[in-house]
């Protein structure tokens, strides 16, 4: 049951719509199918009742020993049996003719204008009751002596047994799903059309904004979405150009404390105060740095992610070529991505850069995936424990025992490489392999 109900709003629409329909249509061609039944009773019930008055009335006024020969000459419909009996009458009371067949033989009979005598039938003169469940009989009296009696058969009716039931049924219900399917897939493209831009905003703030046309609920829906994007644009620049504010202007106290630290006596406090104000320092940098080349304003192009890759290995290698062998790719010669190239460069660039600098070795893995790519960077390090794992993405957090390593970082290498994958619709991850060593998990969307 559950596998049968569509995953899609238009799919579940549609399936509601031509369900109903079919029901409306079924209930609809069976009353059209019982009223054309009732017409066909009511016709072979007239024609019944001519055929047997017309016959009554040609033996009436025949004399009563020609009246087997006309009998025998005279052209009857199959559903009837006629025969002559000097004497007889039918048992009283048989229950139940159809009661179109009594009401017409009764109309009939007193409309045909018989002839005299009678020039009515008398309940006496016209007798009649059920024989079997599809057939009754019918006993009508001459005046001078004997009955005719007569043997209806009433086949009983098939109000479904008709193929145009079929055909109209299918053919409406065709025409009608075909309609529902257009019409649906009309009315709720634009909740598709508003899921694609939104998840187009999620990966670039600067994504094109939604046409704001179409029905009043879509055209309000898309200026709304349009406003929540550019809200959304307005305050991640405000915030990016107040972080540069504030690092260039802690550059100049920084630089005043600097001069004021080389009038210190103390020779070892010099020292420390100026190695600090040089971390500081180094920490501005590259936070100016990341606010200047903010990703979300680098568009996206066509670029292949497999020699973006090895470019950025192949300069890790000729920075540090004594660790080359530890630096390796493994992947598909060719994987054309819409990417923003500057922006993950320099994401792949920290990532590998973090795998030499605390795991002595950076092996990357490729893959191509049915919608977009991974990529692993293993190393050889200690790995990064798992309660940290999610703290290391912080700013500017760094653990401690790669401070005491020197390893001259400032702690935003990581921070940056998750916001450009994340500004790419993508998602960065951490865990420490079985034996030993960090895996970096990138995924990028296609
Ligand atoms: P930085 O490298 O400048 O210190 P990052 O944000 O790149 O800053 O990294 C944050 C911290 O995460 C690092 O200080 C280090 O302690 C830890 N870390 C990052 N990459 C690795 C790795 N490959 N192996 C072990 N620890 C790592």
């Amino acid at each position: 049951m559950r596998r049968l109900w569509p995953a899609s709003l238009a799919g579940r629409t549609a399936l509601v719509l031509i369900l109903g329909l079919m029901v409306v249509q079924a209930v609809g061609l069976t009353i059209h199918a019982f009223d054309r039944v009732e017409l066909q009773r009511a016709a072979e019930a007239r024609e019944t009742a001519f055929r047997s008055f017309g016959l009554w009335r040609a033996l009436v006024t025949a004399p009563p020993e020609r009246r087997a020969a006309i009998l025998a000459e005279a052209e009857l419909p199959p559903t009837l049996t006629v025969t002559l009996d000097a004497a007889s009458t039918l048992p009283p009371d048989l229950p139940h003719v159809p009661l179109h067949m009594s009401r017409m033989f009764r109309l009939d009979g007193l409309n045909l204008g018989l002839p005299h005598p009678p020039r009515r039938f008398r309940p006496a003169d016209l007798q009649s009751g059920a024989l079997s469940r599809n057939s009754f009989g019918v006993s009508m009296r001459f005046h001078d002596q004997g009955w005719l009696n007569l043997t209806i058969r009433v086949p009983s009716p098939r109000p479904w047994h008709s193929d145009n039931f079929l055909i109209a049924f299918v053919a409406m219900s065709l025409a009608a799903a075909l309609m529902i399917w257009w019409a649906v897939r009309r009315l709720t493209r634009p909740v598709a059309d508003l899921a694609a831009a939104a998840g187009r905003l999620g990966r670039d703030v600067n994504a094109p904004a939604l046409p704001e046309t179409g029905p009043r609920e879509v055209a309000t829906a898309a200026a709304a979405f349009n406003t929540m994007a550019s809200n959304i644009r307005r305050f991640v620049a405000d915030r990016t150009q107040m972080l540069a504010a504030i690092s260039h202007d802690l550059r100049t106290p920084i630089t005043r404390l600097r001069l004021r630290a080389e009038f210190l006596e103390d020779e070892e406090q010099r020292a420390k105060m100026l190695a600090d104000l040089a971390e500081m320092e180094a920490m501005i940098a590259s936070t100016l740095a990341f606010a200047r080349d903010d990703a979300a304003n680098e568009p996206a192009i066509s670029v292949d992610l497999a020699s973006l890759a090895r470019t950025v290995l192949d300069e890790a290698a000729d920075a540090e070529p004594e660790r080359a062998a530890a630096i390796t790719f493994e992947g598909p010669e060719h994987l054309t991505m819409q990417l923003r190239t500057v922006a993950l460069k320099r994401a792949l660039s920290n990532l590998v850069g973090n795998a030499l600098k605390y795991g002595d070795a950076a092996r990357l893995r490729l893959e191509q995936r049915e919608k977009g790519a991974i990529m692993w960077i293993d190393d050889d390090g200690p790995g990064i424990p798992e309660a940290s794992q999610e703290a290391v993405f912080q700013p500017f957090h760094r653990i401690e025992g790669s401070r005491n390593r020197e390893t001259g970082g400032t702690g935003l290498g990581l921070t940056i490489a998750r916001s450009i994958l994340r500004a790419h619709g993508g998602e960065v991850g951490l865990l420490n392999r079985e034996g030993g060593g960090l895996r970096v998990v990138v995924r990028l969307p296609g």
